[in-house]
C-alpha cells in the first residue's frame, strides 16, 4: 500500500479503521434513488488488500517454497562460467512461463537456485506454483496414499498434476520403485499431454531417466531446447548432452 509523504493528510499507520468505510469492510455510494449503484454494498479497498494477502499467503503455503525463499535471480551469480545462458533462460521463462524449461548440469552448478527462483518470480507475479524436489515429492505421495485417506491422496496427486506451474527439481535421483515411477511419470505424462508450463532440472544422463520420461523431456515442441548448465564437468556430458545446448527448432527427437 502506498503511504503518503504528506504526513498530515495521512492518518496513522497504525490506526486499526480504515477512514473509507470505518472499518466495516463495504460502502455504498452516494447516489439518488433509482440509480443502479443505489443500495449497493461495495467491497473497500483495505477489504479488496486483505484478500489479496491472503491469496498471496494461499500461493505462498501451497508452494512448498519456504526453504527456497532466498534462493532468486537478484542472489543468483550470472558471471560464473556456464551459468549465463541459463540464467537468461530461467529469466525468459519466468517472465513468461509456457511450455517446459529443462535444466541439466552436475550438482552444485546452481540449477536449484534458477529453478526456485523461476518459482519465487512466479509467486511474486500471483501464479500459483508449486516447487518439488522429486524425490520429496514421492516420499509425500507415499505417505499420503492408502486406504483411509484416498480422498486426500487424490486431490494432492491432482494439485501437483495439474500446478499451473510445476517445477520438478532433482529428476532422476528418486528412489525408482515401480510404484514411484509409474507416479512420476502420470505427473509428467499428464504435463506433457496438456503442455502445462514446467520446470524439470536434473543432474543424470538421458539414459538414467526413466525413457518414457526423457522422450517426453526431449520433445522439441514442448521443451524448445535443453539448457545446459556446464559451470561443472563439461567434458563428462553425453555426445546428445552436448548438442542439446543449442536450440533446434522443428526437429524432433526421441531418445526411446
Ligand atoms: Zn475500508
Amino acid at each position: 500500500m502506498a503511504i503518503s509523504s504528506d504526513a498530515e493528510a495521512t492518518p496513522p499507520i497504525s490506526d486499526p479503521v480504515c477512514p473509507h468505510c470505518d472499518g466495516v469492510g463495504y460502502y455504498l455510494e452516494a447516489v439518488p434513488y433509482g440509480h443502479p449503484h443505489f443500495g449497493v454494498l461495495f467491497p473497500c479497498e483495505c477489504k479488496m488488500a486483505e484478500k489479496e494477502q491472503r491469496v498471496v499467503a494461499e500461493l505462498q503455503q501451497m508452494s512448498n517454497l519456504d526453504a527456497f525463499r532466498d534462493k532468486n535471480f537478484d542472489t543468483f551469480n550470472p558471471n560464473i562460467t556456464g551459468v549465463q545462458r541459463a540464467y537468461e533462460r530461467a529469466q525468459r521463462f519466468a517472465r513468461r512461463p509456457q511450455g517446459w524449461l529443462v535444466m541439466f548440469g552436475n550438482y552444485g552448478c546452481g540449477k536449484t537456485h534458477l529453478a526456485a527462483a523461476i518459482a519465487n518470480e512466479a509467486l511474486r507475479r500471483h501464479i500459483s506454483v508449486l516447487f518439488a524436489v522429486v524425490p520429496d515429492l514421492l516420499d509425500h505421495l507415499r505417505s499420503t496414499f492408502g486406504p483411509s485417506s484416498e480422498k486426500a491422496y487424490d486431490e494432492r496427486f491432482e494439485q501437483i498434476r495439474d500446478a499451473p506451474l510445476l517445477v520438478l527439481d532433482d529428476l532422476g535421483t528418486e528412489s525408482a520403485t515401480p510404484w514411484a515411477r509409474e507416479k512420476l511419470f502420470q505427473i509428467i505424462n499428464h504435463r506433457y499431454n496438456y503442455a502445462l508450463p514446467s520446470v524439470i532440472t536434473s543432474n543424470r544422463k538421458p539414459d538414467d531417466i526413466d525413457p518414457r520420461i526423457f522422450s517426453r523431456m526431449a520433445d522439441r515442441t514442448i521443451s524448445e531446447e535443453h539448457v545446459l548448465i556446464d559451470a561443472g564437468d563439461y567434458r563428462r556430458l553425453t555426445f546428445e548432452q552436448r548438442v542439446q545446448r543449442f536450440p533446434l527448432p522443428q526437429q524432433r527427437r526421441r531418445y526411446q
